[in-house]
């Protein structure tokens, strides 16, 4: 679902991102958040939104994924008063991790956890700025799983529902702000 509510706030939201054309390779149309971010209470509006939906169903963790994730999953993980773990890049976790390589809309990765991230049953809401083609969510979700903790939501800020994302991650909650 889209976060129902004030059409008004998603209009002023929308005007503060960014299309940056052909970044990072012909053809992509680039969502810069930072005219966003730098305007507290449009960043505090995103994350109280996105809090506002998960505030009932007991998440005990927020993942956030590398990098962009990192910024709006730790202040969402403090609205919620849940822990924040970080999904990384290959060879940035020190610790012990899960891997786990998916097709980005530009290119393939790979991402981590710590494998003691998550205990067996911990609800876990995943959080990243942009849903695109969904191999990095489902990632995520894999990830999560690996550790035996259970996924239960995804939010993110803006989605690119032409790419039809979520069918990568049929079967969870997912939330967007903002669809394009
Ligand atoms: P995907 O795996 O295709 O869903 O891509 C999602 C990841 O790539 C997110 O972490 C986004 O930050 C980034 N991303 C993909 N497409 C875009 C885009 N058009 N603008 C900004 N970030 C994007």
């Amino acid at each position: 679902m889209q976060i129902a509510g004030d059409e008004q706030l998603h209009l002023g939201l929308k005007e503060m991102i960014r299309n940056v054309p052909d970044y990072p390779k012909a053809g992509v149309v680039f969502k810069d958040i930072t005219p966003l971010l730098k305007d507290p209470h449009a960043f505090e509006q995103v994350v109280e939104a996105i809090a506002a939906h998960y505030r009932e169903q007991q998440i005990d963790y927020v993942v956030g994924i590398e990098s962009r994730g990192f910024i709006f999953g730790a202040a969402v993980a403090l609205a919620l008063r849940a822990g924040f773990i970080p999904v990384r890049k290959p060879g940035k976790l020190p610790h012990e991790t899960h891997r786990c390589e998916y097709a980005l809309e530009y290119g393939t990765d790979a991402l981590e956890i710590h494998r003691d991230a998550v205990e067996t049953g911990k609800r876990v809401l995943i959080v990243d700025d942009v849903l695109a083609t969904g191999g990095t969510a489902a990632a995520a979700v894999e990830l999560v799983q690996c550790t035996g903790g259970h996924v239960a939501g995804l939010a993110f800020l803006i989605e690119l529902g032409f790419l039809d994302g979520r069918a990568k991650i049929p079967g969870i909650d997912v939330v967007s702000l903002l669809t394009y």
